[in-house]
């Protein structure tokens, strides 16, 4: 892959960045701005270079309308905030190509960022038709002399702002793509060992890919989360109102008789009468869990047990929560596992955007571990031994 060096002397040039700075908004106040960070370095070598800089990016999912609910112009004041510092004005056009963003570049300035609105109040960014996509992708192109392709999280999405534009314009990757994609590689390719793996969150539907490649590649794949159950209820045990998928059961199933000595499932869990922060927790035995109660943690004995399985690995990849950390009850399995996380001495990695988040508001500090990725989906993707279309294109001369 090509880099923004091997693009020459940028000074003048207009360049288009697609940014990942999907990060969550509530009331117009950003909680975890830790993407927003993430593509800073990017930024600024490229406006400390003299280059024009025109961010694409998206918020979560407005459905290809204009949608005052996802309006980027709360990112553009935080990227302001951000890059103030290093003396880089931000400017903010309140449309993706059409004529504020075509006026906002042309009054760009050399060592300026301009971002564009959410690129997905376009209906062309994610339609599956290619010449619809490539439209829009010829309008953003129109925009810019050169294509730097930063915004880790989307690189598996094919879109036009991530795909299509590359091919419409001289690219390159920028550095947060390099890094996640290098960290990646070391998860892959001859990892030192033991290799932990630690999956949770809600669904296993969503993990069963990753499961899957990863369970040979592995020496440990310690379970948490929502999926826990599904893998409990296979295993014969009855999981109350827990989470659970019964059509991935036989998939499961076949898992735990293939790669059982591998995988590690909770020995307790907490319950709790109902999904909420307030409802009365207990902690019970993980093949007797009542029927009226739900499982929201991994029991303190499991998350021992797990901790010491992370802190003696050389290699530590974890995707998803252990429990419903965005309640304090139900946070203990998720804070033990971080802070073994923060104990190994090797490679620990963080994906996923949940997770992120979870590390951040249990007041951990990101560089406790040795890399957070911005990509939850792209690095599963990645992981599960997938081509990512957005990589892909940028092998591409
Ligand atoms: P990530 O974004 O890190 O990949 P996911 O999106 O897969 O993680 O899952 C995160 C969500 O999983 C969190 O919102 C958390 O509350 C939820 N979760 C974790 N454990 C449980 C559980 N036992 N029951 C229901 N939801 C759970
Ligand atoms: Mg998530």
């Amino acid at each position: 892959m090509k880099t923004i060096e091997d693009l020459g002397d940028l000074a003048g040039q207009r360049v288009l960045v697609r940014s990942d700075l999907n990060v969550p908004i509530k009331d117009e106040v950003i909680g975890d701005d830790g993407r927003i960070r993430a593509s800073l370095p990017t930024l600024v070598k490229l406006a400390k270079a003299g280059a024009k800089v025109i961010v694409t990016a998206h918020l979560g999912r407005p459905k290809g309308q204009p949608n005052p609910a996802y309006t980027l112009a709360p990112v553009a004041k935080r990227l302001g905030e951000l890059l103030q510092p290093e003396g880089i004005t931000v400017r903010f056009a309140t449309d993706v190509t059409g004529d504020a963003a075509q006026t906002a570049v042309q009054d760009l300035d050399e060592g300026e960022v301009l971002l564009l609105e959410n690129v997905r109040y376009d209906p062309r960014e994610e339609s599956k038709d290619e010449a619809e996509r490539g439209a829009l992708a010829d309008e953003l192109a129109a925009l810019a002399d050169v294509f730097v392709s930063d915004g880790f999280g989307v690189v598996h999405r094919k879109q036009a702002s991530v795909y299509d534009v590359a091919r419409k314009l001289p690219h390159a990757a920028g550095g947060l793509v390099l890094a996640e994609v290098d960290v990646l590689k070391k998860l892959t390719e001859d990892p030192a060992r033991p290799y932990v793996v630690v999956l949770g969150g809600a669904k296993v539907s969503d993990k069963l890919a990753v499961i899957d490649n990863l369970l040979a590649k592995a020496d440990k794949l310690l379970i948490g989360g929502g999926m826990v159950f599904t893998f409990l209820k296979a295993q014969g045990h009855e999981v109350g109102k827990s989470l659970l998928e019964e059509d991935q059961l036989d998939i499961v199933r076949g898992y735990l008789n293939e790669a059982g000595d591998k995988i590690v499932l909770p020995t307790d869990i907490v319950v709790a009468p109902e999904f909420k922060a307030d409802s009365p927790a207990t902690v019970v035995a993980a093949d007797a869990i009542p029927a009226d109660q739900l499982g929201l943690d991994i029991g303190p004995d499991s998350a021992k047990v797990f901790a010491a399985e992370v802190a003696a690995a050389r290699t530590v990849f974890w995707n998803g929560p252990m429990g419903v950390f965005e309640m304090a009850a139900f946070a203990g399995g998720t804070k033990a596992v971080a802070q073994a996380l923060t104990e190994v001495d090797g490679l620990s990695v963080v994906g996923g955007g949940d997770s992120a988040a979870a590390v951040r508001q249990l007041g951990f500090a990101d560089d406790a571990f040795g890399h957070i990725s911005t990509g939850g989906g792209a690095s599963l993707e990645y992981l599960e031994g997938k081509e990512l279309p957005g990589l892909a294109v940028l092998e591409e001369d």
